[in-house]
């Protein structure tokens, strides 16, 4: 316990500089009181609501989050030290997916952040936009309204972008117009770079894709949410809610797993919540709610009685809402890398070479496009994925609402929507085995950012500290399998070409030398590929019918005072990271429910 701060847990001692006073509060100081809005989960969505709501002085906000506070943590300020929390339980839930079926049954390890801050305060820090055409799909998809036009202030409101000191625009370049300047998020270029950006570039130049000014279609360097004067993590803790620590009106109480909404039925079958309970060191305690319960954490529904009633059933858990959509329609970006040794004279003693600015540091270079811009074979595969979708449809295996998902989904890649993403990774990235002891690797990730294969996340008993089910049902569809393929193809193209081919050793570490034809590069694929933890879709915001959770309102079907505010209302996934995203849907939330915005 810090002596200056008693209300905060601050369990590390740090270099970095100490939050305020907060308002963070123990599980017996808030049992039995009634706030007005109750946020389960502290997370990225969570924390920009909170701090929303609560500039009303008026309302009385609590926030519950199950993690620790781990506020002025240098394990997490510390831009280094990402990936090396998982696995930890301070900081991550550390769940794995099931075997995957068409994935030769290999099991996922899927990261969560956990504390406040939730992911953000995990992740790896690429802050960026996705296409317009991905968030106006989701108007298409039945959401009236929610289109770009209207998000686009959003992602603007919550960004502060802060121009680097050294300016290369040869390396890194950006366009001032099409970022926030006011906002909390504190979001730049890496203030270095490593020697590799450069050449990178050219490569990728020289095969035709052609530098972008927005993140849309081509090559861009992406931002990344690392405050490049601070030299720290820049996340929902320490931007949004810290600064605004002190409000009397903004309650956070912290270890505190939430175990159900408590709801009360009417004579129309609608829910009302009226208690949330919580876990706290093995104590049952509850709290009221005044006005609403925001979920920032969706999976709560199915423990409170809200989901489908066969799985509830399953579970031991008594129905009060019949919603088939909950937990469904998970979409989630995957990815897979080769990677190639650097040569031992341009290795880089990283502190040696950059310094303090090190810790500034992250993969930056990016390039988001269609398929057809990397692949011969793309006309033929998407031929074959309409195929496989129309057959799915004649026998039924398709439903009506997923119907809808493909249509877009298929027009998107005629339209040639970028769906694919190559990230190139200076040196460490190298998952799933461990780096060769001495060597350093560049890497170049291919991902896929517009699945057609759906999953699912359901609870499989009545004990909530139970890890739910996590199936992304990764490669459900053939075509998610054989367009990674082509993009790995790609990825061994990109490290081939001069300038960069220069600085490697020509040795490809993965897939191998070994792994040539398209059937080997598919099962280098099913062994060793990983998610890119951007899960959507479990909370999916469709009309009911259509196997929607919640409505344009964030609000959950069928209830009076119950929404959810987290990535898992996207409906329909993004070709981008997620993590701006996150922030805008935070603030949009909070003008929805102040009643600002429909
Ligand atoms: C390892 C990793 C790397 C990533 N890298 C990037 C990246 O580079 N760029 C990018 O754009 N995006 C990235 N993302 C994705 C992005 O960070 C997340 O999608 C986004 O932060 C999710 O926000 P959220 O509010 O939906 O959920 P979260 O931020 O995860 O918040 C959920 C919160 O709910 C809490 N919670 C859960 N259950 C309970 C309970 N029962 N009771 C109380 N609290 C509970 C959790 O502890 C957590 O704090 C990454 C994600 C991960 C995990």
């Amino acid at each position: 316990m810090n002596p200056l701060n008693p209300c905060c847990d601050l369990s590390s001692s740090s270099a970095f500089p100490l939050s305020p006073r907060t308002m963070i509060l123990s599980a017996n100081q808030v049992s039995g009181k009634s706030f007005d809005y109750i946020i389960v989960g502290g997370g990225t969505c969570g924390l920009v609501l909170a701090t929303r709501l609560s500039e009303d002085p008026s309302v009385s906000v609590l926030v519950i989050e199950a993690g620790a506070a781990n506020l002025d943590d240098p394990e997490i300020l510390d831009p280094t030290q990402f990936s090396t929390r998982f696995g930890n339980p301070k900081y991550d839930w550390a769940f794995e997916t099931v075997p995957q079926k068409s994935c030769n049954d290999l099991s996922v390890p899927f990261n969560r952040g956990k504390g406040l801050g939730g992911s953000s305060g995990i992740n790896f820090f690429q802050y960026h936009r996705p296409a317009k055409s991905d968030i106006d799909a989701f108007e298409e998809l039945g959401n009236e309204g929610w289109n770009w036009a209207l998000l686009e202030d959003y992602y603007v409101k919550s960004e502060r972008f802060v121009e680097p000191v050294k300016k290369d625009p040869a390396v890194l370049s950006y366009t001032l117009a099409n970022h926030g300047a006011t906002g909390p998020l504190t979001v730049g270029l890496p203030n270095v770079v490593s020697r590799f950006e450069g050449p990178y570039r050219t490569a990728i130049e020289s095969l035709g894709i052609e530098f972008a000014e927005k993140p849309t279609n081509g090559f861009w360097f992406t931002p990344i949410s690392v405050d490049p004067v601070e030299r720290v993590r820049s996340y929902a803790a320490n931007k949004y809610y810290q600064p605004n620590a002190t409000r009397e009106n903004l309650s956070v109480v912290v270890s505190a797993h939430v175990t159900k909404i408590v709801t009360a039925l009417d004579a129309n079958g609608q829910a009302t919540a009226v208690e949330v309970a919580f876990l706290s060191e093995d104590t049952s305690y509850t709290v009221k709610v005044g006005k609403e319960v925001v979920l920032s954490a969706g999976y709560i529904l199915e423990l409170s009685g809200i989901g489908n009633k066969s799985i509830l059933e399953a579970a031991g858990i008594e129905t009060k809402i019949h919603l088939p959509g909950v937990g469904e329609n998970v979409q989630e970006h995957f990815y897979s890398s080769v990677l190639q040794g650097i040569r031992p004279e341009v290795m880089l003693n990283l502190y040696e070479a950059l310094g303090k600015d090190v810790f500034g540091m992250a993969a930056t270079c990016i390039a988001f496009v269609p398929l057809a811009s990397v692949s011969p074979m793309h006309a033929s595969l998407q031929e074959s994925l309409a195929k496989a979708i129309e057959k799915d449809i004649s026998t039924g295996k398709i439903s009506e609402s997923l119907r809808k998902q493909y249509t877009i989904q298929l027009k998107h890649l005629q339209d040639r929507e970028p769906s694919c993403e190559f990230l190139m990774w200076p040196l460490f990235r190298t998952d799933p085995s461990a780096p060769v002891p001495g060597v350093q690797f560049l890497s170049v990730s291919a991902m896929a950012n517009h699945p057609f294969s759906r999953g699912s996340i359901h609870i499989t008993s009545n004990d909530p500290l139970l890890a739910p089910r996590i199936d992304p049902n990764y490669f459900e569809y053939e075509y998610d399998l054989l367009s990674i393929v082509e993009q790995l193809k790609f990825c061994r193209k990109i490290l081939d070409q001069e300038p960069l081919k220069q600085f490697l050793t020509g040795n490809e570490f993965r897939p191998g030398p070994n792994v040539q034809s398209d059937e080997e590069i598919a099962d280098y694929v099913k062994a060793n590929m990983r998610t890119t933890w951007h899960t959507i879709g479990s909370c999916s915001m469709l009309p009911r019918a259509d196997g929607g959770v919640v409505d344009r309102n964030l609000k959950v079907y069928n209830t009076t005072n119950i929404r959810v505010v987290d990535m898992s209302i996207l409906p329909l996934h993004i070709g981008a990271h997620i993590q701006a995203t996150a922030y805008a849907v935070g603030e949009l939330a909070a003008d929805i429910i102040t009643g600002q915005v429909f």
